[in-house]
């Protein structure tokens, strides 16, 4: 825990988040962001600033749950097309949250606005009751 840390604050439940998945080593929410519908994070529990940092027991702890989250959040919309799995390691790669973090960014169409490595702030078009929703349909999808 590094108590600077706003993912580590969130995995400790100081700070509210939208859960999607959780289990002993790994955290799965929404990003505030939402740069698309259903934009999810998924985090160590162990704080590890980058992928740099990951032993092999953390990377499988973390990067086996890629596809069983994917498969979940692909499910939870029928109008999604497409997901893009990105990793941002280091400030000049747009990392902005210094704990690391895989973001799933589903896709809709080819036409999304500006989309690109710096993500589209969508936060204020969210209210908590709206993730709820998100979260909730992509938690209903979750099998191994
Ligand atoms: P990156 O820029 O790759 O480091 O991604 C950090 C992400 O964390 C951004 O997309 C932010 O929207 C997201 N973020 C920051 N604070 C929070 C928070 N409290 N809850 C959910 N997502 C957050
Ligand atoms: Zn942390």
């Amino acid at each position: 825990m590094d108590n600077n840390c706003i993912f580590c604050k969130i995995i400790n439940g100081d700070i509210p988040s939208t859960k999607v998945y959780e289990d002993d080593t790994v955290l799965a929410f929404l990003d505030i962001s939402q740069a698309t519908p259903g934009h999810t994070l998924l985090v160590p529990k162990k704080h590890v600033e980058n992928i740099y940092d990951y032993d092999q027991q953390l990377a499988m702890d973390v990067l086996t749950k890629i596809p069983m989250i994917a498969r979940a959040i692909e499910k939870s919309n029928p109008k999604i097309k497409g997901l893009n799995i990105i990793n941002n390691n280091g400030e000049v790669a747009y990392q902005s949250v210094f704990h690391s973090h895989i973001h799933f960014i589903p896709r809709f169409t080819r036409d999304e606005d500006d989309f690109g490595m710096r993500f589209k702030d969508n936060s204020n078009a969210y209210t908590s009751e709206k993730l709820e929703k998100i979260a909730s349909s992509i938690r209903e999808n979750l099998e191994d």
